[in-house]
């Protein structure tokens, strides 16, 4: 394929998710900022792609525009895992990972798109000969920080069929709210975005193991820090995740060995060909992914499909908040804790034209 052009389209669109708007991200988080990518080719061809944006949409888009976009149009490209590493290698001198992968993994992921509506088939079929054709959700809770909320929100996405949830919990009192509010039979984890100490992780790791939880996420600072990772895992006994800030499988190289599960983001990590490249290591050494899903944009579209596609990605990350327009109101949202794969050409997505409109960013 030779790409003729390259849109940028910049969104904000504002949620909600009954929390107090802060402990996730850096800053309180009200809108989903998104670097969307329409690249065409030469015959005509669109293919859709993002590359992680919050709070840092600019900086994403800037990385595009001036770094990654003039190496792309008018390029002729046929082995797209192989153009990509072409990109990171004649980009490593911006720093290998961050805000330059994250538009990396846009291209990437608008290329798979094209690569699969120019064969006529779904993406997941692309990458598969059989792939599933709807893959199981888990319900990804945000931070409340109090046991009565905790309570109220698990209860209801159990009412509504997903059998593992995950919490954003920190403080234990929250985490046990979560846990006997599921009741038996409903798989509870927690994300602790890196909240805890060493200290405090050896202490909340004894506790973890006693509710019994799936898994442990991001427990401590550094999350790169594979052997120490590893090592709360093996002293503790509890499954450790770990992923989704990690990029390429160079880094996924030194924490699959470590943990049970890891968590490729399609929009941060190098976009579908690091994912799939990940997906395939982790597979070898005989472990489970647990994709981070990059919320609603294409980059939430591309991971429905490689999980569909990968046997060994387990369950899909569906994020609970409600934003208040979808980019492509025909999104594969969970129901009964499951996602049908879209089985149209390409990775799926088609924006709304109207939405593009009301939310756009100047
Ligand atoms: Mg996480």
């Amino acid at each position: 394929m030779k790409i003729r052009t390259a849109e940028i389209i910049r969104l904000s669109i504002p949620f909600t998710d009954g929390s107090s708007g802060v402990g996730l991200m850096p800053q309180q988080w009200t809108h989903l900022d998104v670097a969307l990518l329409k690249l065409t080719t030469e015959d005509g061809v669109v293919g859709w792609g993002d590359g992680f944006a919050y709070h840092c949409a600019g900086a994403t888009i800037a990385a595009l525009q001036d770094m990654v976009l003039p190496h792309v149009v008018g390029a002729e490209i046929d082995d797209i895992p192989a153009f990509n590493h072409l990109l990171q290698k004649r980009l490593h001198l911006h720093g290998r990972y961050g805000i330059t992968i994250f538009a990396i993994s846009a291209v990437d992921t608008a290329l798979w798109d094209i690569a699969a509506k120019q064969q006529g088939v779904s993406l997941a079929r692309l990458l598969s000969d059989s792939p599933r054709p709807s893959v199981p959700a888990y319900a990804s809770l945000v931070r409340y920080g109090n046991p009565e909320q905790v309570a109220a929100f698990t209860a209801d996405v159990v009412a509504r069929g997903y059998q593992t949830v995950k919490l954003h919990e920190i403080a234990l009192d929250c985490i046990q709210a979560g846990v006997e509010a599921a009741g038996s039979g409903v798989r509870v984890t927690t994300d602790v975005n890196c909240n805890w100490s060493l200290d405090e992780a050896h202490r909340m790791m004894p506790e973890m193991k006693r509710l019994g939880l799936y898994w442990v996420e991001e427990p401590v600072f550094p999350p790169d820090d594979a052997a120490t990772l590893g090592a709360l895992q093996a002293r503790h006994g509890v499954s450790i995740a770990s992923g989704e800030n990690a990029c390429t499988l160079t880094e996924f190289r030194r924490t699959i060995p470590m943990i049970d599960f890891v968590q490729p983001s399609v929009t941060k990590v190098g976009g579908v060909s690091e994912a799939v490249a990940i997906c395939d290591a982790a597979a070898e050494a005989g472990k489970r992914v647990m994709p981070h899903s990059p919320y609603f944009g294409p980059g939430y579209w591309a991971t429905v499909q490689v999980t569909a596609a990968k046997p060994n990605a387990e369950l899909f990350e569906f994020f609970w908040i409600q934003p208040e327009a979808f980019i492509d109101p025909t999104i594969p949202t969970p129901v009964d804790g499951r996602i049908t794969v879209p089985d149209r050409p390409g990775i799926g997505f088609e924006p709304d034209p109207d939405v593009l409109a009301k939310y756009r960013v100047a």
